[in-house]
Formats: C-alpha cells, structure tokens, sequence
C-alpha cells in the first residue's frame, strides 16, 4: 500500500478493488460476522437501493438473516407500498415506528428534533427489541459529504457492532448489482429521487451529491437523520 493508500484505505480502495472484488468482499464481511454474532446480526432495511442490495447480500449467506424497518408517518405511499410488498416476500423484516404525538410542522421548524422522535428513537427499540448485537447497513463512504468518515467495521456505541459491508461501492456499482441481480427497487427512483427519505423532506435535484435532495432549504441539507451520528444504545 503506498503513502496515499495508508492516508486514507477507504477512499482509496473505492478507485482501487473492481466491482466483483468489492462483492466479494462484502458477501465475505457479512459472513463471517454472521459466523461470530449468528441470529443477533440484523440487517437495517431502509428501503432504499443501498438496503435492498445489502438485504440481497445477506439472504445468500443465509435465509436466516432478521432485518428491521424503521418507518415514519412521513414516508410517501410508494415506500409504504413497497414496504408492504417487501415484508409480503420476508416477514422476517419487522417494522419499527414512533406513532407518538409531535408538534405540527416539527419537520420545517427541527427537522433534527423531528429526525431524533421518528427515525432515531424506533431505531433505538429495534435494536432493544431484537437483541441486536451486530447491525448491518447500506451506508457508502462516496454518497455525500457526512459519509466519508465510515469504516466497514466499526463499534460507535460500546456492544454494538455496525457493519457497512457495501461502504466502498460507488452509486453506478449498487445500480449494477441489483440490475444483474434482478432486485427490485422502490418506483420513485424511476421519478428520478436519487436518496429517498420522508416526503416533505426529499426532492429530486440535479445536484452531483447524492444526497443533496434530503433536506433543502434547512442546515440539515444533504446531511443525516441521525441513526448514523446518534448512540443507539442507552
Ligand atoms: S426526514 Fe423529515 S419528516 Fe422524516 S423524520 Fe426527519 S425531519 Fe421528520
């Protein structure tokens, strides 16, 4: 590894490994931390096209594989649809939401406080709720600004282990994966929605940062929900 690469693996790796080393990888990661967390490694199902590639990747190393969905009232009917369809084919996926009573327009006036009651704090239960001891997710180091600073495996809340088993795919390489795969994808990327999050919060833009339509027009924009910045553990 040269001077560049002991600087910084992750986003040197990104240019470097090709598309099948990097499924290679990551069907390796998920394996063998299936071997050592078993029935309490769950997959972090989104809904988005990271999570359904990372939700494929772990059905082939096993079918056992549980997975958690955090959904709010927020989400647009399309998500929710597929939702349906996706717990329809895996009921192995269970749903998490927050039905408790929050200030109107939370979302326009603390869009973090907003975030922490309906996306962290069911995040926080799921993980209660199923024992988990090891969570897996679709996050990649190239999708915007706050992602750069990830490792595939990482322990941010002490007993927690966070795997990111796709963290160094590019966007055109999950595209290509689920394509050659045949996985379905939630119909609003076909609008053109390129990060897909609750309805008043997600635009479609031409920005190059992916995830440059979360959020416009606040200090949050193109930032994070906060399961990725939060502790998810008391
Ligand atoms: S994305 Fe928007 S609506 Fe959804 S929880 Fe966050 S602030 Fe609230």
């Amino acid at each position: 590894m040269n001077a560049v690469a002991e600087k910084n693996p992750v986003s040197y790796l990104v240019d470097q490994l090709t598309f099948n080393e990097k499924v290679e990888r990551s069907l390796a990661l998920i394996e063998n931390a299936y071997r050592e967390f078993g029935e309490t490694l769950v997959v972090a199902n989104s809904l988005g096209k990271d999570s359904v590639a990372v939700w494929h990747l772990a059905k082939q190393i096993s079918s056992a594989i549980r997975g958690f969905i955090v959904t709010t009232r927020f989400k647009p009917k399309e998500t929710k649809e597929f939702m349906r369809e996706q717990i329809r084919a895996y009921p192995e996926l269970q749903v998490f939401q927050n039905d408790e009573a929050i200030p109107h327009n939370l979302y326009a006036m603390d869009p973090d406080r907003c975030c922490d009651l309906l996306k962290v704090k069911p995040t926080r239960r799921a993980i209660e709720d199923m024992g988990v001891r090891c969570w897996v997710t679709g996050l990649r180091c190239t999708e915007g600004r706050t992602r750069t600073d990830y490792q595939e495996v990482e322990e941010r809340d002490r007993g927690l282990v966070k795997l990111n088993p796709i963290l160094l795919w590019k966007e055109r390489e999950v595209w290509q994966y689920l394509a050659l795969n045949n996985v379905g994808v939630n119909p609003l990327y076909a609008r053109g929605y390129r990060s897909l999050g609750c309805e008043p919060c997600t635009r479609i833009t031409s920005d190059d940062n992916e995830r440059a339509g979360r959020w416009v027009g606040t200090s949050k924009c193109g930032g994070e929900c906060g399961i990725h910045t939060r502790p998810l553990k008391a």
